[in-house]
């Protein structure tokens, strides 16, 4: 009985999460009951991804016509190389994000993903190969070996095992009273916001996206689990193409590009050491952290 009741359980179990993950992916961006339905276009291609580069070529966004919240965003991320965008609370930073998943059309200018317009290929075939580390990561109630199979259903328990250990999330799973069989979520065992996201980026090592997303995964964390995260993080990005947002500058100084937007503007983008040596508003946001950080410590 047993045995024939787990997999029907977990069967449904998967069932239940494919058909919920992309309203998963859209509840996590807070976009419920608020998207304009984006509709493929007729005979849209799949999208070929070949390395997962990625390319903003003057891209205008606006939510309402009478306000501008992107303007003239510009910018390239060669595939497998990392961008970090920073800019002020309000910048536009999600709004980005969220463009790049193509839930909003731009109203001016082009996303490109591979050299093809986002418009012009399925909804599903683009966020097939986009991963998202979010701010607050969806626990399903079932145990946390489990939680990170979702990250691609069909892998040999092998290969959860792996990706388990490149998140960091091995020793944590080993202190558990059931070990990976520990039921975790709302009606399990609660996880902090660091073991969380830890949960997150092993599913995201699972899935192997071309291109991981990460929307400020640090900002709420103590330095310890920020750490742990950026290690893995690391892990990732030298697979992938990885775009983080963060407010946290001293997490993104590896960043092969740094785009500092402001009120939805470009005003700078280059590595850390240029942009520090230009002596413009990212040095400016730069020096403020560091005071900052260095009155914090005690
Ligand atoms: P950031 O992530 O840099 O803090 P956002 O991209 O979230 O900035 O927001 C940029 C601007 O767009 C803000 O002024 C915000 O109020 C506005 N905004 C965000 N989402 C919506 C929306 N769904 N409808 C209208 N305005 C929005
Ligand atoms: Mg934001």
């Amino acid at each position: 009985m047993m045995q024939i009741f787990m997999p029907l359980n977990f069967l449904g179990f998967v069932y239940r999460e494919i058909k919920g993950s992309m309203a998963n992916i859209e509840s996590m961006f807070g976009l419920l009951n608020q998207t304009p339905k984006i509709v493929d276009k007729q005979g849209a291609d799949t999208l070929n991804a070949t390395g997962g580069e990625i390319q903003f070529d003057v891209v205008d966004f606006s939510y309402h016509k009478e306000r501008p919240i992107l303007s003239a965003v510009s910018f390239a991320v060669p595939a497998k190389q990392k961008v970090a965008i920073v800019g002020s609370s309000g910048a536009g930073k999600s709004t980005l994000l969220k463009l790049l998943f193509r839930f909003y059309d731009v109203t001016g200018g082009r996303v490109l993903i591979d050299g093809q317009d986002i418009r012009d290929v399925s909804q599903d075939s683009l966020r097939a190969i986009i991963g998202v580390v979010p701010q607050d990561t969806v626990l399903f109630n079932t145990t946390i070996f489990d939680n990170v199979r979702y990250g691609r259903i069909e892998s040999s328990d092998e290969d959860v095992w792996q990706a388990i250990k490149l998140a960091h999330l091995d020793e944590f799973i080993q202190q558990l009273p059931e070990k990976e069989n520990t039921l975790v979520g709302e009606r399990g065992l609660k996880l902090s916001g660091g073991e969380k996201q830890r949960v997150a980026i092993a599913r995201a090592i699972l899935k192997r996206p071309k291109i991981m997303v990460f929307d400020e995964a640090t900002s709420s964390l103590d330095s310890q689990s920020e750490q742990m995260i950026l290690e893995a993080m690391r892990e990732v990005s030298r697979e992938q193409t990885c775009v983080v947002v963060a407010h946290r500058l001293s997490t993104i100084v590896d960043a092969d590009l740094i785009v500092v937007l402001e009120k939805g503007r470009v005003v700078e983008q280059g590595a850390h050491t240029a942009l520090l040596a230009s002596g413009g508003r990212y040095a400016q946001l730069w020096e403020m952290q560091q005071k900052e950080e260095g009155s914090s410590v005690n």
